[in-house]
């Protein structure tokens, strides 16, 4: 057996059989193995505005302190949170973007005799979360391609898989990369059928987008559900991806849980105060919500022009269905200059998602789309 293989034996079970997360293509990269110049990513649901001028006067403003750790129990960042969402302060947890609370809370919560449930085509952080533990996932089926919600989660069958064993169910509203959302209403009908023993972890990436920054709907519930964890980042409409700061919000005894299990200092001193800053700037967020709103139109528009037919989304995004196997149309687009995201990985292989640029960059992958989509039939 050569080396390789006997090291890779070592590793725990669900880790030897990890297939390790694919990030979109960064620009620089493509530039370098492509020769190409002025590339645009649509890849990673990042905010083409750029941060806000708030936060980048604050990281100005540390860079000079970063000898310094940070401050571990994220004291004012968490305060910050917990009065715009209506929390207390001991029901906050930071994390090194919201997957690392998605992996934190595989991390208490699971062990290899329990079961986590998610949907098919839901964020691919859950399996691998899931997968890292041992635990076993279960897997509800989508709704169906000709569902409203194409794609997007079945509750239904989400529930139908909770049994004794199952500890989590993590559900993302909206999803990535289906776009898709759920209605409140069978939202709460879900938690409140949900055994106590089951905690729900509820995935709002990108609720800032579809429902607002002031919309208090879900975390209202955590006064009912002590079992609901509310995951949130800086990453998408905040603008602050490359920083990584996301959160959860739950019940105090979860929160203290899952502050047990992170590292100390998981969120970087750098990264709090320029979240601190967003947090005080709605006008950005605003302008974020509205160009992306109009992006949405203009990708969706434009896509069915060329007779590709996009599911509707509540997020930065849109899932298109080429109809066709989408390798070659992605790599006539990376010719082109244009980085989308194949969503092979998903088991979608017919589909890519395109992130809302500005509208010019969203002129240039439609019009880089027409030749790409020849090249690939
Ligand atoms: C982008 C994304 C996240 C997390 O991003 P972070 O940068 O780690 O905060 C979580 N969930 C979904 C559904 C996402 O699309």
């Amino acid at each position: 057996m050569s080396t390789t293989r006997r090291i890779v034996r070592l590793a725990a079970r669900g880790v030897r059989e990890l297939q390790p997360y694919v990030p979109g293509k960064p620009v620089e990269e493509l530039e370098r193995e492509y020769g190409v110049r002025d590339a645009i990513k649509l890849a990673s649901n990042e905010n083409p505005l750029g941060p806000p001028q708030g936060a980048l006067q604050a990281i100005r403003q540390l860079a000079d302190q970063v000898h310094f750790y940070p401050d571990g129990g994220g004291f004012r960042l968490r305060h910050a949170l917990a009065e715009r969402t209506g929390t207390r302060p001991e029901q906050v947890v930071l994390g090194n973007g919201s997957n690392d609370v998605l992996v934190l809370l595989a991390e208490a919560f699971l062990s290899p005799r329990s079961e986590a449930v998610y949907s098919q085509f839901a964020f691919l952080v859950y399996k691998l979360a899931v997968q890292a533990t041992g635990a076993t996932a279960r897997v509800a089926a989508a709704n169906r391609p000709d569902h409203p919600q194409p794609l997007g989660h079945d509750l239904a069958a989400m529930r139908a898989l909770v049994n004794s064993r199952t500890r989590l169910v993590y559900i993302a509203n909206p999803n990535n990369p289906t776009g898709t959302w759920l209605e409140t209403g069978e939202l709460r009908r879900f938690l409140e059928d949900m055994p106590p023993q089951v905690l729900v972890v509820l995935d709002e990436a990108y609720a800032e987008y579809a429902a607002g920054a002031g919309d208090r709907t879900s975390l209202r519930w955590l006064d009912d559900f002590p079992n609901l964890v509310i995951t949130r980042t800086f990453s998408k409409i905040y603008a602050l991806a490359g920083l990584r700061v996301g959160y959860a919000i739950a019940s105090a005894p979860v929160a203290e849980l899952l502050n047990r299990v992170r590292q100390p200092f998981n969120v970087n001193s750098i990264g709090q105060v320029a979240a601190l800053a967003a947090l005080d700037d709605p006008d950005h967020v605003a302008r974020s919500r509205q160009l992306n709103a109009a992006g949405l139109s203009q990708l969706r528009d434009g896509l069915a022009a060329l007779g590709v037919s996009t599911a509707p989304s509540a997020g930065n995004f849109v899932l298109a269905d080429l109809g066709q196997p989408a390798g070659p149309c992605y790599q006539a687009l990376l010719r082109a200059g244009v980085i989308a995201r194949p969503v092979g990985n998903y088991g979608l292989p017919n589909h890519l998602r395109i992130t809302v640029g500005l509208p010019g960059q969203n002129q240039r992958f439609l019009d880089a789309m027409r030749p790409a989509l020849a090249a690939g039939a």
